[in-house]
């Protein structure tokens, strides 16, 4: 059985931990805030090892490779538009590297960082060729499923997932940033919990959830978990909440929940039937040690 079956039947018998932040962790090892992290792949890939072993010794199921602004129109910003390839096949390989038989690897795709067509400029072909040229360089390298992630908008989360698809992906993950609004809690483009999940659904979503987000505190994401359940009509549901909202502090910046919060929200999330549970900004091995019993390896 190949790896991306083998992470499907799993899914399918019990609960999965993914990892913590990465764009924090980096930061905290040394990248400056608005630099491009993913250069570091191949700049600087003890420190992307270092980084997957802490998940991996913290008892991550799932590693998220460190690929999130690796398609052509970000790397555009830091003029590398056509290292994309290079930076996703590598960063692939270093979680692969260190996932072995004890984790999967989720090649992480973020948003192109612009607005599609009506409201951007940004035609959908253009988008989705980025998407998936930044998926097949994911496969290439190793990775086992795609996660698509802090996605607003359905019509590019559905681009992105249709992406995936073409370039090969056979497992889908797909993850909404929410944000708490006077109606409820919404996407960054006014989007329900309901709709986002449905457009995904209707992409090919294998996986559905959210991550990141703003202003939420861990009952939210509970709140959200049992949304997410309710919209997902049976299909698995993943949740990675931040670690609180970030405070600057004597010129640094650091989250406010602990991982001890983090120990007690677990069985609340998986109670609302969220299935797979990690972190998102802030969160750290720490964090995802401290879920490690409530997500039980076995049973
Ligand atoms: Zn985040």
């Amino acid at each position: 059985m190949n790896r991306t079956d083998s992470l499907r039947q799993t899914l399918a018998r019990r609960a999965l931990l993914g990892d913590g932040a990465t764009g924090t962790q980096l930061q905290s090892m040394g990248l400056k805030p608005g630099a491009c992290g993913e250069f570091w792949n191949t700049a600087h890939p003890d420190r992307v090892r270092e980084l997957h072993r802490r998940y991996v010794t913290a008892g991550a199921d799932l590693l998220t490779t460190n690929t999130f602004g690796a398609n052509a129109f970000v790397l555009g910003h830091h003029g590398a538009a056509d290292r994309g390839r290079e930076l996703n096949v590598a960063g692939a390989q270093l979680a692969r590297e260190l996932a072995g038989d004890a984790a999967w690897v989720l090649g992480d795709v973020g948003p192109f960082g612009g607005m599609l067509e009506p409201l951007g400029e940004t035609l959908p072909e253009d988008a989705a060729k980025a998407f998936r040229d930044q998926a097949a360089a994911l496969l290439e390298g190793g990775a086992d499923a795609i996660l698509v992630e802090t996605m607003s908008d359905p019509v590019e989360m559905a681009l992105a997932i249709g992406a995936a698809q073409a370039a090969g992906a056979t497992l889908v993950i797909a993850t909404y940033a929410f944000q708490k609004s006077a109606v409820g809690l919404r996407t960054m483009m006014g989007t329900t919990v309901a709709a986002a999940v449905a457009a995904a659904l209707a992409a090919g979503a294998d996986v559905v959830g959210a991550n990141c987000g703003t202003d939420l505190s861990l009952g939210d994401y509970e709140k959200l978990a049992a949304e997410l359940v309710a919209a997902a009509k049976g299909n698995p549901v993943i949740v990675q909440p931040n670690a609180g909202s970030p405070i600057l502090r004597e010129g640094r910046i650091s989250y406010a929940e602990s991982a001890a919060l983090f120990a007690a929200a677990a069985p609340r999330l998986l109670g609302a039937g969220a299935r797979l549970i990690g972190g998102c900004c802030g969160s750290t091995p720490e964090h995802i040690a401290a879920m490690r019993p409530v997500v039980k390896p076995t049973g």
